[in-house]
C-alpha cells in the first residue's frame, strides 16, 4: 500500500512518530477537518504492518460516520473489516467500527495494536475511558484525531493522552486552497440569553431552547439567508429536535426546500435527505446535533459536493461545538462558504480560523480565559450588512460602511502595534488576491509579481490543491509552457 501525502501530512506523521521513539504511547492529533485524517491514520497502518503483522482499529463515535469512514478506507485502497452492531466479525487485520460496539463486545475482542479514535474530543463518559483504558492496558499505541482538543463541556482530555501534536492550522489549509475561504454575518437581531443559564460547560438547552425557538429569530434568519446565500446547499444548526423541526417548517413555508433530521433519523431516510441535497430536492438541512462532528456530505452522497453555507442558531459556550459546526462548511470548494451566525458564536470565540492555543490540561493560555472581555476586539461587526471581521480597517471589508477602527487585543499587546495590524492586513489583501486568481495562469502571475523563485511550481502546488490532487510532472510541464510564453 502506499498512500501519496501532502507535505504537511508527512510532518504531521513525523510528529507522531518522533512522540513513539521517545515512549509516548497515546497520543493526540490535532488536525482541522479535510486534513485527511482517514489517509494519515492508513499511512500510518500500512507502515506499521510492513514491518509487522500489527493490527489496528480506527473507531468512530456514531454508527452514521461508520459508512462514511468505510468508504474513506475502501477509496484509499485499505481492506478492512467492520466492527458494528449487526456484523459477524471479520478476522481482518484492519477494523473500522464504533466505540459503542467495541464496548459491548470487549470480553470476546483482543485489543489491537494500534488505536485509533476519531473526533477523540468527545471522549467522555465510561464507554471511550474503558475501551482506552482496555487498550492501554495490553500495550496497545493510541491515537486520537481531532480538530477541536477539547471536550464539549470543556473539560480537558489529559488523562487519556499523554502527549499532544498538531497539524498545520485552518488558516494555513485555507490559503493553501484545501478548505475553503469563508464570509462570516452576524445578525442585528442579538437572542437574549440573559435567562439562561449553564449546564455542564454549556448553555441549559431547554431555556436555550426557549430563547431561541422563537418566529422572529427564524424569520431573521430566513431573510439572511436570502440576502446572503440564497441558493447556497445550507445546514442550519438549532438548539433541540424541536426547534430544527420549527425552522425547517418555517424555511419550506418560505418555499425554501428544507429537511429536518434527528436521531430517530434512520441511515436510509439521512441518506435520502442528503442524496437531496446533493441534487438540489433540498436547499437546507435543519439538525440539532447529528449533522456535526465528521459528517461530509460528499462522503455521505459518493459525489464531490460540499455544503455551502452554515447557518448558527445554536448558541453555544463551547468553542468546540462553534468550530465543529462551522468547518462542516468549510470543506474545499471554489466560492468561500457563507455562515450566518445568529447565535453570536462568532463574537464571542472569534473567527473560525482564529490561531488557537489548545493544550491537554484544559481552558489554559491567556486568550481563552479572557475570551469573554476579548471576544469584542478580536472580531469587529459591521453596522450596516452585519459582516464580521478582524480589527483594524476603518471600512467594512463586505460593504465598505465606514466603521469605528479598533485594534484587536490580539495585535495591542505585542510592540509595534500598527505596524502589525499593517502587515495583517497586508497578508489578509494577499490571500484575498490568491483566492481571485482562479486560471493557472492568473496564479503564475501573481507568484511572478510576488517575486517567487520559482512561480510555476508555486502556481501548479496551489492549483492542485485546490482540486485534492498530487501535482504531476504533466501539470509543471504545462505551467512552464504558460509561463514561458508570459
Ligand atoms: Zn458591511
Amino acid at each position: 500500500m502506499a498512500f501519496d501525502l501532502f507535505d504537511d501530512q508527512h510532518e504531521f506523521v513525523e510528529q507522531i512518530r518522533a512522540q513513539l521513539r521517545s515512549g509516548n504511547r497515546s497520543i493526540l492529533g490535532v488536525a482541522s477537518p479535510a486534513f485527511g485524517k482517514t489517509v494519515v491514520a492508513g499511512h500510518i497502518i500500512a507502515t506499521a504492518r510492513e514491518k509487522s503483522d500489527a493490527t489496528a482499529w480506527f473507531l468512530v463515535h456514531r454508527k452514521n460516520l461508520l459508512r462514511q469512514t468505510s468508504m474513506s478506507f475502501w477509496g484509499a485502497k485499505i481492506e478492512h473489516g467492520l466492527l458494528t452492531s449487526g456484523r459477524a466479525r471479520s478476522t481482518l487485520p484492519i477494523q473500522v467500527g464504533t466505540i459503542g460496539t467495541v464496548h459491548s463486545r470487549i470480553d470476546r475482542l483482543t485489543p489491537p495494536k494500534i488505536l485509533f479514535i476519531d473526533e477523540a474530543h468527545l471522549c467522555r463518559g465510561s464507554m471511550f475511558e474503558r475501551v482506552i483504558t482496555w487498550c492501554k492496558d495490553s500495550g496497545s499505541i493510541i491515537i486520537g484525531l481531532t480538530g477541536t482538543p477539547q471536550r464539549l463541556d470543556g473539560k480537558a482530555l489529559g488523562h487519556l493522552f499523554d502527549v499532544m501534536v498538531e497539524a498545520r492550522s485552518t488558516r494555513w489549509l485555507i490559503d493553501e486552497g484545501r478548505l475553503s475561504e469563508y464570509i462570516i454575518y452576524s445578525t442585528g437581531l442579538e437572542p437574549d440569553l440573559s435567562g439562561v443559564t449553564r449546564n455542564g460547560g454549556d448553555y441549559n438547552k431547554e431555556q436555550l431552547a426557549e430563547a431561541m425557538d422563537r418566529p422572529t429569530l427564524v424569520g431573521d434568519a430566513i431573510s439572511h439567508w436570502r440576502r446572503y446565500a440564497n441558493g447556497m446547499r445550507t445546514v442550519v444548526y438549532c438548539v433541540n429536535v424541536a426547534h430544527s423541526k420549527h425552522t425547517a417548517e418555517a424555511f419550506n413555508a418560505a418555499g425554501i426546500p428544507a429537511v429536518h433530521v434527528d436521531a430517530d433519523t434512520t441511515e436510509k431516510e439521512l441518506k435520502e435527505a442528503c442524496e437531496g441535497l446533493a441534487d438540489g430536492r433540498y436547499l437546507v438541512l435543519c439538525n440539532c446535533e447529528l449533522v456535526i462532528e465528521g459528517f461530509d456530505l460528499s462522503s455521505q452522497v459518493g459525489r464531490d459536493i460540499t455544503l455551502e453555507c452554515c447557518i448558527l442558531l445554536r448558541p453555544t459556550q463551547s468553542v468546540a461545538r462553534y468550530l465543529q459546526m462551522v468547518f462542516r462548511a468549510l470543506r474545499r470548494k471554489p466560492n468561500p462558504a457563507v455562515i450566518l451566525d445568529h447565535a453570536g458564536c462568532a463574537m464571542r470565540h472569534g473567527l473560525p480560523d482564529e490561531q488557537r492555543e489548545w493544550s491537554l490540561d484544559g481552558k489554559t493560555g491567556k486568550r481563552r480565559t479572557q475570551a469573554d472581555d476579548e471576544a469584542d476586539v478580536r472580531v469587529q461587526k459591521c453596522p450596516s450588512c452585519y459582516h464580521v471581521f478582524r480589527p483594524g480597517p476603518t471600512e467594512c471589508p463586505r460593504c465598505g460602511e465606514k466603521v469605528e477602527a479598533k485594534k484587536s487585543r490580539e495585535i495591542q499587546v505585542q510592540d509595534g502595534e500598527l505596524q502589525l495590524i499593517d502587515q495583517v492586513m497586508a497578508r489578509r489583501a494577499a490571500r484575498v488576491e490568491q483566492g481571485t486568481s482562479k486560471t493557472l495562469r492568473d496564479l503564475i502571475a501573481l507568484g511572478v509579481r510576488r517575486g517567487m523563485k520559482n512561480p510555476a511550481a508555486w502556481a501548479v502546488n496551489i492549483a492542485c490543491a485546490r482540486k485534492g490532487k498530487k501535482p504531476t510532472a504533466a501539470d509543471y510541464q504545462e505551467a512552464n509552457r504558460l509561463r514561458a510564453k508570459m
